[in-house]
């Protein structure tokens, strides 16, 4: 499909502006989502990066999705994006948040390969990457509790999802996890989870994402790391999905 960036730009523009985010683009901005769409669109079938293909919708459900929790970091940030796959929350993050730095973390190698190229033909300096698996990770000394913030979109349930993310985040930091319509119950059942892995305070932002007639409700979970991790945690993958805390 021929992409023309004058009606991409446009059309950004608008969805952006309807959801209260178009101060955050500029022409360069407008520029890199643009060349962000076509490379996406490309390598799609090569490394199996979306089942969403139509310019508005990539907008809609991608950028501005990514872009609503923008709002969430203090400058300068130090983020980790747990099971980043295609580069999401990663990329739009990093178009919009020149200042943050994020550590792009999935299991698949294909996936990082093209976050990382693609963050480079953007001149995204923000953006580095590693293939691993986060439970495997979070053991490394180097990445531990070094974080201010662990990002997860559309990885796992919030009891799985927490002792993946919560090991990473320092004493004061958070741990972000962008959900979708369960998000209140899968809160309630990852209570006593949250408080093993050292968070605290969690609580639900309730973003919304206008797209045409519609106003789509983007809960996302906000967990206070209050104390560190016991060392037991993260267990092995089999563990932690089979016997959720
Ligand atoms: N966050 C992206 C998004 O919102 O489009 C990708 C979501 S995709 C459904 C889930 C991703 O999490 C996959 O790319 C998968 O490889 C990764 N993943 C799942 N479990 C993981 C783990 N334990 N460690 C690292 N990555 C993991």
């Amino acid at each position: 499909m021929q992409l023309k960036e004058a009606d991409f730009i446009s059309e950004l523009t608008r969805v952006f502006g309807e959801n209260g985010l178009g101060a955050m683009l500029s022409k360069e901005r407008c520029e890199k989502f643009f060349s962000l769409t076509e490379r996406m669109l490309e390598e799609n079938e090569k490394y199996n990066l979306t089942a969403i293909t139509e310019p508005s919708k990539i907008i809609l459900n991608h950028y501005a999705d990514c872009a609503l929790i923008a709002s969430l970091f203090p400058k300068g940030a130090r983020i980790i994006d747990v099971g980043c796959g295609a580069g999401f929350p990663t990329l739009p993050l990093a178009i919009v948040r020149e200042d943050l730095s994020i550590l792009a973390v999935d299991s698949t190698a294909k996936r990082i390969s093209y976050v990382e190229e693609s963050a480079r033909i953007l001149g995204l300096s923000g953006v580095t990457t590693r293939v691993m698996r986060a439970e495997d990770g979070a053991k490394d000394e180097n990445m531990r509790e070094k974080f201010d913030f662990a990002t997860a979109r559309a990885v796992a349930e919030l009891r799985v999802l927490s002792e993946l993310c919560l090991p990473f985040v320092k004493v004061g930091g958070k741990m972000i996890a962008m959900k979708g319509k369960n998000a209140e119950f899968e809160l309630a059942g990852a209570k006593r989870a949250i408080t093993i892995l050292g968070g605290k305070d969690a609580k639900i932002e309730s973003f919304e994402l206008v797209g045409g007639d519609e106003v789509l409700t983007r809960p996302v979970v906000v967990i206070k790391k209050a104390a560190k991790t016991p060392h037991a945690y993260p267990r092995a993958y089999a563990q932690i999905s089979k016997k959720p805390l």
